[in-house]
């Protein structure tokens, strides 16, 4: 499509280390005195380099994210990223963070937030995108870990944490372990937290039957409950939303290619979905590229596209305030963009 960086777009699924591009990586170990073993990035130095899924996120992403530090690291991975999104026409991105971070770098957990509310300030300012950051647990962190990340979050409750998830590798039967701890940063936050968590990405629908037992209003992924036909009645029931990532299930061999994604089904079926990237930096796709695929190879057209950025600002975990300046932005966007008259009131007679 011609005028795809015209569309309104939003983000609701991003992990923050993921989106580091390499030319950053490399900015930031120098910096920090960290050595980047050579054999991450591509022979052109361009891009990462992994052999299947599972040494990217271990082996890859633990070399790269040791080089975010700082404060002012966290600022300048998240400004990048932004600055990135606005330039494909996001309005609003919602960024997940972890306390894993906080023991892979050695950065204090608060100055891992100020940094990342540092960047998401510094792209405002010019660009007047806005973001959010939800907190998450990592599924390969449970027990004492899993409590430990819970005080962790419950010991700064920054204004721009909106939302808290359980990210990671799924496994069968791994969400039970989490139910306390998560459930004590949400009565224990001093005000309401967005309740989303991975699922049924790389098990199957179980993992969303599971998944329900928390009351989520997202799921991140979410793509495999389409293999269950009372699953999907049940999401569709309930208005949970699913953070769909279309190029990420392809590289983590979730399908084998786009013609095997669920992406239209799920969309057939009345299940609300929003686009994202995932790990950008890692997987070298970006928001604007999700928009693309869902055009070409879902035959999306440029209308339902709009819409499934205002269910995404719908679905974020924006205060109403904030929710309505997003859509307005949206509306004058479309309006400027695509000659389109804004909704609002019919003239007067
Ligand atoms: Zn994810």
């Amino acid at each position: 499509m011609r005028d795809l960086n015209a569309i309104p777009k939003a983000e609701l699924h991003v992990h923050i280390e993921g989106t580091v591009r390499p030319d950053i990586a490399r900015q930031l170990a120098k910096k920090n005195g960290v050595t980047l073993p050579d054999d991450i990035f591509t022979p052109d130095g361009q891009g990462y380099q992994w052999s299947g899924f599972i040494d990217l996120v271990t082996r890859v992403y633990q070399a790269m994210a040791q080089c975010v530090r700082t404060r002012d690291d966290f600022k300048t991975i998240t400004e990048d990223y932004l600055d990135r999104c606005a330039n494909e026409g996001a309005v609003y991105v919602e960024i997940i963070a972890c306390c894993g971070q906080v023991h892979l770098a050695g950065i204090s957990y608060k100055d891992m937030i100020d940094g990342i509310a540092d960047g998401i300030d510094s792209a405002r300012a010019k660009h007047g995108i806005e973001a959010r950051i939800n907190m998450t647990f990592e599924r390969h962190r449970p027990g004492v870990e899993a409590q430990n990340d819970a005080d962790m979050i419950l010991s700064y409750k920054h204004p721009y944490i909106v939302g808290l998830d359980i990210a990671g590798g799924e496994m069968a039967g791994d969400i039970p372990q989490f139910m306390n701890d998560y459930n004590r940063v949400v009565q224990n936050f001093g005000r309401p937290l967005g309740i989303r968590l991975h699922a049924a990405e790389n098990v199957g629908p179980q993992n969303g039957w599971d998944a329900l037992a928390l009351n989520p209003s997202r799921l991140g992924h979410g793509v495999r409950i389409v293999e269950d036909a009372t699953l999907v009645d049940e999401i569709v029931k309930r208005g949970i939303a699913l953070e769909v990532c279309p190029t990420s299930n392809i590289l983590a061999g979730v399908y084998p290619d786009f013609s095997a994604h669920p992406l239209k089904k799920l969309l057939d079926r009345g299940v609300r979905i929003s686009l994202n990237s995932d790990d950008p930096g890692l997987f070298g796709n970006s928001i604007g590229e999700e928009y693309r695929v869902a055009h070409d190879e879902f035959g999306l057209t440029r209308d339902q596209l709009v819409q499934i950025t205002r269910d995404a600002i719908n679905d974020s975990y924006a205060d109403a305030a904030l929710k309505t300046k997003l859509l307005a932005r949206v509306d004058a966007m479309v309006a400027a963009n695509f000659n389109m008259r804004r909704p609002g009131p019919a003239p007067s007679p």
